[in-house]
Formats: structure tokens, C-alpha cells, sequence
């Protein structure tokens, strides 16, 4: 597998080198140089989840890793469902969140973290990510129990909800959370400090895992094929997915998934009040304003920085991007459409619940349509609880977590104190 710097196409690297490096110079996204093909559309759908994912990822990888081996990384990764249920007569919920971590996130983070494994031979790794709440655990549970990789989780003391805290930081073992004395700003100063330290970056073999790593977006192509195998055929051809979008990797990975030849006819993407895409769809206008916080929280974003990669997919296929429909919800809005989900049977929640209502307001006569519920609503208890006025349950992991002891340590937003932890944690 090839991949091209995007702000910079000479610097071309393989699989591995994309994979352990993350980004490319001057902070370039990449991208895959070619997108393969499927002779059987319909074989290929007919497969099992882990069978059919071997094939799509073995196709992008190539000969840098054996179909054996991808095989095992795929089983390891992909240990759970992502069902479809039928929501509406023409309207179904595509869930991601049977995962460990009951986020869509597992999929990109799991197979990310089979990934890194798979191609740093064996070498001592130390992984170090800033989190606000979500995706320490996705992390956490990802990399928990893999030979040879430390990892090291900084978050802003007290300002996680209670039950985030504990769904990452009870682990123990190789993953190590720290929680600072400051805001995740500070966090976030902390890991590029790390990261621009060279020498410390050598020693202790650092990598970032970020959400802007290949390897996340390659797993989650996979579930959009799994959501239209589960598609009866002769509906397949109308498929129109909405997908709740704050860094926009989701959506990425649903447009490569369409460029791969999956029969989807077109996708909405759906914001929160941070709408700097949907206003830049109608206008033309890149104009991100300040991030704004919201119900659906894991898309307060203003910058997300997968766009570039989803301008690039649409230049090299010569798709318009007028072809891309879109819109955002307010605060109230996501409520309702939460509520009204609630009424038809379906217990749903704020993300989720952006991108059904804006299927459901665009969704077109003929047209078969798929809304993507990235979290379990259980994720989102305070808001959903206080929305549909009930006290939903905690799923099985959360509540078993929730009974853990915490096992952070502390330390104050300072680099110094973090670097000797480091490198401590490396010489154990
Ligand atoms: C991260 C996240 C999103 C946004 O996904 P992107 O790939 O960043 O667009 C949506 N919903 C939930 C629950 C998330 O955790």
C-alpha cells in the first residue's frame, strides 16, 4: 500500500510507515494512492463481517502484510456487532457501539492498535493522548493487554464525567492514566511537548495513536459494508446514509467506502451547532467560528481535521461536492428528534438522534435510508435521562467498570514531571 502526503504528494510512504508516523510533514494528512476495486459486489457482501473486512483491508494493505495475518488482526479488532434496525418503514439505525467501549470509536481504535503492533516488530512502543472523555477509553480498551506497548493517558482532573473516568481508568496493566491538574488544553500542551521532544521521542519509541492515524479510517470502511449487507439487494441501490460528524473521519470513511465501489447513492452529513461544514457546503465560505458546547459533545468541533482528506476523495473522483448534502441541529432540536425516536420505539441518543432527523427531513421518495448511531445511548445517560424524563439502565461494561477502583495518578499540568514519568514508565 502507497500513501501520498496530501499537502505535500512527494513524500509518499508505505502501510507501516503511515501507521507508526501518523501525519506526514508539515502536519499532511495521507491518503491512499489507489482505492481497490470489487470484481463481486455481492459476494463480497455475502460474507461474514470478519471474512469480508480481511478482503477489504488485505486489498488496501497489499503485500506489506499476508491475508493471514490481516485475518488475525480483523478478528482481534472486530470481536462485536454492528447491527441494522429497522426504525422507520423507510428509515433504519445502523449501531456502532457494541463494542467495548459502547462508541463507534472501537472500531478505528482496536484495529488501529492491532495495526501498530503488527508493524513496530516487536520494539517497545509508549502511546501518549490528551482526552476530554471518549477517546482515552476507546484507546485504553484498545491497546489493554498488547505485548510491548505502554500507554499513557493525560486528562484534566475533575472535569470528565465521573463514569468516563471509570470506564478507562480501572484498566491497569500497560495502561497508565494520569490525571492533570488543569484544563485538557493544558493535557494537550503536555503530549506536543512530548511529541517535539526529540531525544525523549526516540527513547521511549512515542506514538500518538490520534484520530487522524490511516488505520482508524480503514477499519471503519468496513462497517458501511457491513451496514449494506444487511440491506435486502433489491433495495441496495438507493441508499442514502446520514452520518453525525465532528472530526469527519466517519464521513471519510463511508465516501472511500462509496470510491471502493459500495453501492451507496449519496450521504448527509450532520452537525451540532459547530456547523462550520454545512455552512461552508452552502456558501463556499470556510469560516469556522468559536467551538461552541453542546448536547452531542463529541462533535463540538469547529476545525475538523479530516476535511481535507474528504476534499481530496471528491478532487480525485471528480465527484462535485454539491453532491454532499448536509445540515446541523440546535440543542432543542436534537432533543426533539431524540424524543420523537423515543416515541417510535427507538432509544437513541444526541448524536444519533442528529443524524435521523436530518435523514428524515431529507430523505427522498424511493429512497432507502441509514442513520448512524455512534454511541450507546447509556454513554449519553445525564442528557437522555433528562430528555425522555426515565432513568435508563447502565449497560453490562459500564456498570461493571462503575464498580472498579480508579487507579490514576496525579500530576500538575508541567512537562518536566511528565518527561521523568516517561521515561521511567520506559525503563520498567
Ligand atoms: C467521535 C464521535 C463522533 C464524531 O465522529 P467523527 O469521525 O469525528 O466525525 C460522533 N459521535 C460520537 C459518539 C463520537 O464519539
Amino acid at each position: 500500500m502507497k500513501l501520498y502526503n496530501i499537502k505535500d504528494h512527494s513524500e509518499v510512504v508505505s502501510f507501516s510507515q503511515a501507521v507508526q508516523q501518523g501525519l506526514g510533514r508539515g502536519q499532511g494528512l495521507f491518503f491512499p494512492d489507489a482505492l481497490p476495486q470489487f470484481d463481486d459486489m455481492d459476494a463480497l457482501l455475502a460474507m461474514p463481517l470478519v471474512e469480508r473486512s480481511t478482503e477489504i483491508l488485505s486489498a488496501l494493505i497489499g503485500e506489506e502484510l499476508p491475508k493471514s495475518h490481516v485475518r488475525e488482526l480483523v478478528s482481534e479488532a472486530f470481536n462485536f456487532d454492528a447491527p441494522l434496525k429497522q426504525v422507520g418503514e423507510h428509515i433504519h439505525a445502523l449501531e456502532l457501539f457494541h463494542g467495548p467501549t459502547l462508541a463507534f470509536k472501537d472500531f478505528g481504535g482496536r484495529f488501529m492498535a492491532q495495526s501498530i503492533a503488527a508493524v513496530s516488530d516487536g520494539k517497545k512502543i509508549t502511546i501518549l493522548t490528551a482526552t476530554s472523555g471518549d477517546t482515552g477509553a476507546a484507546v485504553a480498551h484498545a491497546f489493554y493487554g498488547i505485548d510491548n506497548i505502554d500507554v499513557v493517558i493525560l486528562y484534566p482532573k475533575g472535569k470528565i464525567s465521573p463514569l468516563q473516568e471509570k470506564l478507562f481508568c480501572t484498566l491497569g496493566g500497560n495502561i497508565h492514566t494520569v490525571a492533570i491538574n488543569g484544563d485538557f488544553d493544558d493535557c494537550q500542551s503536555l503530549v506536543k511537548q512530548a511529541f517535539d521532544d526529540n531525544e525523549l521521542r526516540q527513547t521511549i519509541g512515542l506514538n500518538s495513536a490520534n484520530s487522524i492515524n490511516i488505520s482508524r479510517l480503514m477499519a471503519q470502511i468496513c462497517y458501511y459494508f457491513e451496514a449494506v449487507a444487511q440491506v435486502p439487494k433489491h433495495k441496495r441501490d438507493q441508499l442514502v446514509m446520514a452520518v453525525p460528524s465532528g472530526n469527519f473521519g466517519n464521513l471519510t470513511a463511508g465516501l472511500l467506502a462509496k470510491a471502493m465501489g459500495l453501492p451507496i447513492k449519496r450521504f448527509i452529513a450532520g452537525t451540532n451547532a459547530n456547523d462550520t461544514v454545512p455552512r461552508y457546503l452552502q456558501s463556499g465560505q470556510w469560516a469556522p467560528h468559536q467551538t461552541v458546547a453542546t448536547l452531542s459533545n463529541a462533535m463540538d468541533v469547529s476545525q475538523p481535521n479530516n476535511w481535507p482528506r474528504i476534499e481530496e476523495l471528491f478532487r480525485r473522483q471528480q465527484w462535485p461536492l454539491a453532491e454532499l448534502a448536509s445540515g446541523w441541529a440546535d440543542d432543542e432540536e436534537t432533543a426533539e428528534s431524540l424524543r420523537a425516536l423515543a416515541q417510535a420505539g427507538y432509544l437513541c441518543e444526541p448524536h444519533g438522534a442528529i443524524a435521523y432527523r436530518l435523514l428524515e427531513q431529507q430523505l427522498e421518495d424511493g429512497e432507502e435510508g441509514i442513520f448512524l448511531c455512534t454511541a450507546h445511548p447509556a454513554k449519553f445517560k445525564e442528557s437522555v435521562d433528562a430528555i425522555l424524563e426515565k432513568d435508563i439502565p447502565l449497560p453490562g461494561p459500564l456498570a461493571k467498570h462503575a464498580q472498579m477502583a480508579l487507579l490514576s495518578s496525579e500530576q500538575d499540568a508541567d512537562f518536566t514531571a511528565l518527561r521523568a514519568y516517561l521515561l521511567r514508565l520506559a525503563n520498567a
